[in-house]
């Protein structure tokens, strides 16, 4: 009750009923202390970073590095030379796509993705296939909604530059073996992106420990604002990568012959940044280093544990991933009822859930479905939420069937 008191947004009804939010892995919602930190840098603070030397411009240009700092020791990594802030993991992967893509991979290359992958880890690399005459290769999924490693071993070789996947899928909540992947991948001289969109506000990230080249991940996701995320790259690929988009910041020298680039991270943020929200993340990323991810991650356990028990015993209802490392996400379909119309009926009774494909449009055929209902947890939510969850099929089943 402490934590929900957090969050405003909570203390609402929503057609008459008190709202219970289970749609956290689309967008958390925000604790006051992040939804505090937009307010006092636009009443205190609100200046461009970096090139002024005034008060404003100061406070602010602190704020915006100090944010980069919380992220540095949030990812594990080396230097905040390797932290760059981007829109969010979309962008992350779309810089990573240009960049990196465009200057390493070539013609007969190849790209490993996974059938577990969001759209946003799947179209860029279509693109860049597409442009330069790559090959996108993708690990099957198995019936549980775990990634097939015995197929993944296989489709690499000396062909393969990059290996992109999630660490946790969005629609299963299926948990990847990510050192693994990443490990087989770097013995054959393949990098590594891995999306972590799912995972940073669920598991403890150590970049330097997984060895991973590229993490990319969003600030909605993590109890922050929207507009904002982090790409994590090793400083040695960053170096070697040319620059996204061109621009002010990102130069050292411009002239009209020749303009140099600035060093990292800077050479990656070309035009003023997302100030507000960047300085707004450091209050998600303590809000949960206070809470401790550990902590976090046990009590959403224990309500996935709950949910997926009382779940199977609707009679009809089918849960898609059932791996056994799981992130608070659950899936599910019911017999001869549209995943669309649960979502509207239980919104009827103050419930938020997502129906539908989630973004993973491969992986809904994979499984044969147009999609399904998906319930996903957070540090806020409660038993009695999932009781209501329960009630709420219950009577969404008593209509339609
Ligand atoms: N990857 C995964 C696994 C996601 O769940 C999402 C968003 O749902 C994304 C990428 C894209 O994140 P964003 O829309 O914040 O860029």
């Amino acid at each position: 009750q402490k934590i929900r008191a957090d969050f405003p947004v909570l203390d609402q009804t929503i057609n008459g009923k008190q709202l219970v939010y289970f749609d956290n892995a689309a967008t958390t919602q925000k604790p006051s202390a992040v939804i505090n930190a937009l307010v006092h840098y636009y009443q205190t603070d609100n200046a461009n970073i970096h090139r002024g030397i005034h008060t404003l411009a100061e406070r602010a240009t602190r704020d915006f590095e100090a944010t980069r700092e919380a992220v540095r020791a949030f990812l594990g990594a080396a230097s905040t030379e390797e932290i760059i802030f981007t829109s969010g993991t979309t962008q992350g992967i779309n810089l990573v796509a240009s960049t990196f893509g465009r200057k390493f991979i070539g013609e007969g290359d190849e790209i490993i993705i996974s059938g577990l992958e969001h759209h946003s880890n799947i179209v860029p690399w279509q693109m860049l296939c597409e442009e330069k005459g790559s090959i996108l290769k993708v690990i099957p999924v198995t019936d549980e909604g775990e990634l097939d490693m015995e197929v993944y071993a296989s489709l690499l070789s000396p062909n393969v530059k990059l290996v992109a996947v999630n660490h946790v899928s969005n629609a299963l909540g299926t948990i990847n073996p990510i050192k693994q992947i990443i490990d087989q991948a770097h013995a054959v001289g393949a990098k590594v992106l891995i999306d972590g969109a799912q995972s940073s506000s669920h598991i403890t990230i150590d970049v330097q420990a997984l060895d991973v080249d590229f993490y990319a991940f969003s600030g909605h996701k993590i109890y922050g604002p929207t507009g904002v995320g982090v790409l994590y790259g090793k400083k040695e690929l960053l170096n070697a990568m040319p620059p996204y988009m061109g621009g002010g910041e990102m130069i050292k020298e411009v002239s009209f012959e020749k303009t140099t680039y600035n060093e990292l991270p800077y050479k990656f943020e070309a035009g003023t940044p997302n100030i507000a929200d960047v300085i707004a993340l450091k209050a998600a990323i303590d809000y949960i280093n206070v809470i401790g991810k550990e902590n976090i991650a046990a009590h959403e356990d224990a309500l996935l544990a709950y949910a997926t028990e009382r779940l199977l015993k609707i009679e009809g209802l089918r849960i898609i991933g059932t791996a056994k490392e799981k992130v608070s996400v659950v899936s599910f379909v019911i017999d001869g009822i549209h995943p669309q119309d649960i979502g509207v009926l239980l919104d009827n009774q103050g419930i938020a859930v997502r129906t539908g494909h989630h973004c993973t449009q491969p992986l809904m055929k994979r499984f044969n479905i147009v999609g399904t209902t998906r319930a996903s947890f957070a540090v806020y939510n409660t038993i009695e939420e999932v009781d209501r969850l329960i009630t709420g099929l219950e009577r969404v089943i008593k209509m339609l069937k």
